[in-house]
């Protein structure tokens, strides 16, 4: 309520306000008849939203814009009026400096005091024109407030004064709904102000706020923005905004949780693993890579002190080490390096691994050099939303130890098939060499006791001495095919069906002479296998033969037709396929003895156990595999030879053949 007296020095107005003016504010003032006083506590409450000023202000405002040069010509005319007797409602156009204007009807009317006399009071109400305005407004923020209600955030207004001045519907559902209760004993329940209070300082700074606030109550969660606020009287308010970020939150902690597991395998793993960038900076590592490389990652001071993963292999895979990565199994051409490695896999987005010699520090002390270690590499790319590669996971693997067991395990074999090939060699060249030795002996025995051999003896019996060393030379030729690898001629590309072709050019006569029905089913158009055409053709009289004579050991009484089936074919894969089969006894159980060198089931001097051997060594220095087929009714075995296509050109007759 504001009660004063004129003239008020601070007004723009002349010391006393013209008369007409000062009638009109006695007329809407509440004080007493006859005091001097202006107390503008109903009107003012009526005008104060209508204009925008506030409640203290209203008087002076009032005045100020009552008393603009000329002051309204309505004013001057109805107090004139008025003089005269003559009361009637006119309609006052108000103008703010605060830019609100309101068209007001003023209802003048007498009035009779007790003590006789007569005084003027009036009263104050919209014009209809303004009402119809401000019923716009009002739907316009009822919808406004309606809106706000649907929210799913809590909105609130704070008044200087601590009173919650507004608040919406999730607020209320939230935290109840208590009018012109302070803010602190509506949500925190408090009898005095909060120590500190992000929203309230917003009343000092004049910007947003925003800060989280969890509900000791509930464990709910909020992020609040609060922002400087004007009421209707211009006022300050701060108006707060609460989003419930319970579940985020959740979902953060559940990821800070397992992000935590995760990292704890991770670092504990006794894999160093890194993630490099484009531009080959590592961005992350977990603590074994660190150790090993001796490197430090901390991003905070920018990404230019990220170390580069390719300075990094250089410096501890320098060109006398990197010598032995260019032998080490898995690296391919170009490939010969780590850094070579990672550019490869940001090329073809594919992922690659390799081994390598590297320098490496001591997990356990990392001033101390390890020596060279034989890591494998393994690095896979990750892709950003546009499927482009924007990193690459390192996996680094120590595997010294395992090598040095793997090549002492090689070793070990390579003497026992030694131990074995020398045994074989032993029992084969053995019988040749006694029959030569009995047959040199007994030339001896004849010329000490005959003095003098006949030419035809001596001729018959140098002829069984030659035949004896004969064998030893063969036995010998085929154990330098089977153990002499770096005689081995060029692999190349070969035609299946030419190899079969050639091969039964030589021993399809015998098969017909044994009574042997012959299927060949040779797929045309066939590519190019990767092999050598000559051992290739080896391989197949090989498995002929072999398949013949299982066949000359069934009973003739059985009276079966005996069959010999050759297939040659493209698997879906690409890869080419040559398949023996005959319908002969089988392996019988021993096809995990057939491949081994001088294994045989034939009668001594019909077989040396040394043709499946030789076949499993030429195809497996093609990358190519031999299996066998368990035998079936009324078939008897089956090989199968897999071989890589030498290129995807159907090239059975290809002029560039191996021939
Ligand atoms: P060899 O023919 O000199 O015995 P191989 O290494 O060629 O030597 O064959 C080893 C053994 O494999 C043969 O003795 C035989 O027992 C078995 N074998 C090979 N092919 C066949 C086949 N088609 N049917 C039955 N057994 C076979």
């Amino acid at each position: 309520m504001q009660s004063q007296r004129y003239p008020q020095p601070h007004t723009q107005c002349e010391a006393t306000p013209p008369p007409q003016v000062l009638r009109f504010l006695r007329q809407i003032s509440d004080s007493a008849a006859g005091s001097n006083a202006l107390d503008l506590g109903y009107a003012g409450s009526f005008l104060c939203p209508l204009l925008g000023i506030p409640r203290r202000d209203i008087l002076q405002a009032l005045t100020r814009i009552l008393c603009a040069e000329p002051i309204p010509a309505i004013l001057a005319d109805q107090m004139r009026k008025q003089e005269r007797g003559i009361f009637e409602a006119y309609t006052l156009s108000l103008h703010s400096p605060t830019g609100h204007s309101a068209e007001v009807q003023v209802c003048p009317r007498p009035v009779m005091l007790p003590d006789g006399s007569e005084t003027v009071t009036a009263t104050l109400s919209l014009a209809p024109a303004d009402m119809e305005r401000q019923r716009a407004v009002q739907a316009e923020r009822d919808r406004l407030l309606g809106l706000l209600d649907r929210l799913p955030a809590f909105v609130s207004l704070i008044a200087p004064d601590y009173s919650l001045r507004y608040h919406n519907q999730t607020f209320r559902e939230l935290f109840g709904s208590h009018p012109g209760q302070p803010c602190y004993r509506t949500l925190k329940g408090r009898n005095t102000p909060c120590p500190t209070c992000p929203p309230f300082d917003v009343f000092d700074t004049g910007s947003l706020s925003i800060y989280e606030w969890t509900n000791p109550a509930n464990g709910q969660a909020f992020r609040i923005y609060s922002y400087p606020f004007t009421d209707e009287d211009n006022s300050p308010l701060v108006l707060k905004l609460g989003i419930d970020i319970s579940q985020s939150k959740q979902v953060q902690e559940a990821l800070v949780i397992s992000e935590a597991r995760y990292r704890s395998i991770t670092d504990n793993l006794a894999v160093g693993i890194a993630v490099v960038d484009r531009n080959m900076r590592i961005t992350a590592a977990n603590p074994l890579f660190s150790q090993w490389f001796g490197i430090f990652i901390h991003d905070r001071h920018g990404p230019a002190n990220l170390p580069q993963a390719d300075e990094l292999f250089a410096a501890m895979c320098p060109p006398d080490i990197a010598e032995r990565t260019e032998t080490a199994e898995g690296a391919s051409p170009g490939q010969a390096d780590p850094e070579s490695l990672l550019r490869s896999v940001f090329i073809y987005g594919r992922a690659r691994d390799m081994e390598f010699s590297c320098r490496l520090f001591r997990p356990d002390d990392p001033k101390e050099e390890e020596g060279i270690r034989t890591l494998r590499i393994t690095a896979c790319p990750t892709r950003d939303a546009s499927n482009a590669v924007d990193s690459i996971i390192l996996l680094l693997e120590d595997i010294t130890e395992r090598k040095r067991v793997t090549e002492q395990l090689n070793r070990a074999r390579q003497l026992e098939a030694m131990g074995t090939l020398a045994a074989g060699i032993a029992h084969e060249i053995n019988q040749p060499l006694s029959a030569l030795r009995l047959y040199a002996s007994g030339l001896e025995l004849l010329v000490e006791q005959q003095h003098a051999i006949s030419q035809d003896t001596l001729l018959e019996r140098l002829g069984w001495i030659l035949r004896e060393a004969e064998n030893i030379q063969e036995i010998i030729a085929h154990m330098r095919s089977l153990v002499m690898q770096q005689d081995a001629p060029p692999i190349g590309r070969a035609s299946l069906n030419k190899a079969v072709e050639r091969a039964l050019g030589l021993v399809g006569a015998q098969l017909k002479a044994h009574g042997i029905q012959l299927d060949l089913q040779l797929a045309p158009d066939l590519p190019c296998a990767l092999a050598n055409i000559v051992q290739l053709e080896q391989v197949v009289i090989n498995l002929v033969v072999n398949a013949m004579h299982a066949l000359d050991t069934i009973d003739a009484a059985r009276q079966t037709e005996k069959w010999i089936r050759i297939v040659t074919e493209q698997t879906e894969s690409g890869s080419l396929r040559l398949r023996v089969a005959d319908n002969g006894p089988g392996l019988q159980g021993l096809e995990k003895r057939i491949f081994d060198p001088f294994f045989t089931t034939k009668d001594a001097g019909s077989g040396m156990g040394l043709g499946l051997s030789i076949v499993h060594t030429f195809v497996e220095a093609w990358h190519g595999e031999i299996t066998t087929l368990p035998t079936m009714q009324g078939i008897g075995a089956t090989f199968i030879i897999t071989l890589h296509a030498a290129d995807t050109t159907a090239g059975d007759t290809d002029a560039h053949t191996d021939s």
